[in-house]
């Protein structure tokens, strides 16, 4: 599928459904699968990989999530009526009520609204929820606060087989369905633009700023756009008649440089769409893990251990490509009625390896296929370390070397000749219950 859609990579037309996924061909305002209106496209949509994704309203959507009652109304989330507001539901926004406003004031525009005290400890488990679906996606994950974070997603389309706009176009609707809220994403080259994109069409947006209108688009937009540029900042670019980006664009680096130092060359750059940051990952933040929701619930072995060995080597093309390894395995299982189980187990060393997740992630799993009917598979790895001291060679286990050495080599062959050129006993042709685990992966 893939590679049907990088050949239209430069076609505008092209573009998905943000509901059904749908790829979407030429014009015409609605889904052709599902009439969905929610219809994203953009002539570089399968070449951007750099994201930003933040949660809509996150506190109050978490209570509205949790007291279905509060749906239509007004809901504040903040300090009692001396305290300040953290987050105002969209409904309260509407009525003029903003972050960081005093609450008599806010009751004030909307004396109708919900006022809850904030429960920082259930919002840092929901934000820990939406960081791990992250994680799942790319080691690549850089979180800015409790409900959001950059994404680095490239080279991820051949672990995926999708390029990274379908993949956060599935991440965003999963966490709707798993985790009952929202979260807006914007897709870029860089991760200024992303974070721009991500703000553009809350709640529910999904917006991409490409390379080619990067610098126009930024042309029409206020300095205080700019990352670093505060009140205080903006009221000195004020004081010398700059106001917006479009000004900047048409000043040297040695001008901005001479009148704002090194705040001038990030004015300079960010003006112009130039910003090389990388996505740098959380660091103790730390587990690599991947997993699947089914179609239906699946409750034997022979339905559950080919899924885990394709997740397994999904988890281990990852650490490689990141050249870490976990010590830990971690296996988690959701159940039909929606518990979670997880169960670890200690290495002697790190690992990177697929069969040796798979093997352990098995024994694990052994135990849990007591016939209860399980809804999501995942497999994971944590206590994160660099991959040198990773799975030395094992003179008194011979099997488990060969089968570090067969797996060394599929990698090579896979590297050469793509990742479905070689599939092992477990994966091929099994696994049709579930949807391929490189679709289905949150
Ligand atoms: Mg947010």
């Amino acid at each position: 599928m893939f590679a049907a859609m990088s050949a239209s990579v430069n076609d505008p037309s092209h573009g998905f459904c943000r509901d059904c996924l749908s790829p979407q061909h030429g014009g015409g305002m609605r889904c052709r699968a599902c009439g969905s209106p929610r219809l994203i496209r953009h002539p570089e949509l399968y070449a951007l990989a750099i994201a930003h994704i933040d949660c809509d309203a996150f506190y109050a959507a978490v209570e509205k999530r949790d007291n279905p009652a509060l749906k239509d109304r007004p809901v504040i989330v903040g300090g009692g009526k001396r305290g300040v507001v953290s987050t105002a539901c969209y409904i309260a926004r509407i009525n003029g009520v903003r972050s960081a406003m005093p609450m008599f004031k806010a009751l004030e525009a909307c004396p109708g609204a919900v006022v809850i005290k904030p429960d920082m400890e259930k919002y840092v488990r929901v934000g820990r929820e939406v960081r791990a679906m992250m994680q799942a996606l790319t080691p690549l994950v850089e979180p800015l606060s409790i409900d959001e974070a950059f994404l680095d997603l490239s080279g991820t389309e051949r672990l995926h087989g999708q390029p990274p706009a379908l993949v956060l176009a599935r991440f965003t609707r999963a966490v709707e369905k798993e985790i009952g809220i929202t979260v807006s994403a914007g897709l870029s080259y860089c991760k200024f633009l992303a974070k721009i994109a991500s703000d553009f069409r809350k709640p529910r947006g999904f917006s991409v700023i490409g390379q080619d209108e990067a610098v126009g688009f930024l042309a029409e937009q206020p300095v205080t756009m700019i990352w670093g540029v505060g009140k205080a900042f903006a009221a000195t670019l004020e004081q010398d008649g700059i106001r917006m980006i479009s000004q900047l664009q048409r000043m040297e680096r040695g001008e901005l440089m001479r009148r704002y130092g090194t705040m001038g060359d990030r004015l300079y750059r960010l003006s112009r769409g130039q910003d090389e940051r990388r996505v740098e990952p959380d660091h103790d933040a730390k587990s690599v893990s991947a997993e699947t929701t089914f179609d239906t619930d699946l409750a034997t072995a022979a339905d559950l251990v080919p899924i885990l060995r394709a997740l397994s080597e999904k988890v281990s093309a990852r650490l490689k490509k990141a050249g870490i390894a976990g010590r830990t395995v971690v296996l988690k299982l959701k159940t039909h009625d929606f518990k979670i189980r997880t169960r670890n187990r200690q290495l002697g060393d790190p690992t990177r390896l697929a069969d040796r997740i798979f093997q352990t992630g098995l024994q694990l799993l052994e135990k849990e296929t007591d016939g209860t009917k399980y809804r999501l598979l995942g497999i994971g790895v944590s206590d994160l370390s660099a991959a040198d001291r990773a799975d030395p060679p094992d003179l008194i286990d011979v099997q488990s070397r060969k089968r570090a050495l067969a797996e060394g080599a599929i990698d090579a062959l896979r590297d050469k000749f793509g990742k479905k050129a070689v599939e092992t006993g477990y994966t091929f042709g099994k696994g049709r219950n579930a949807r391929p685990p490189e679709d289905a992966d949150h």
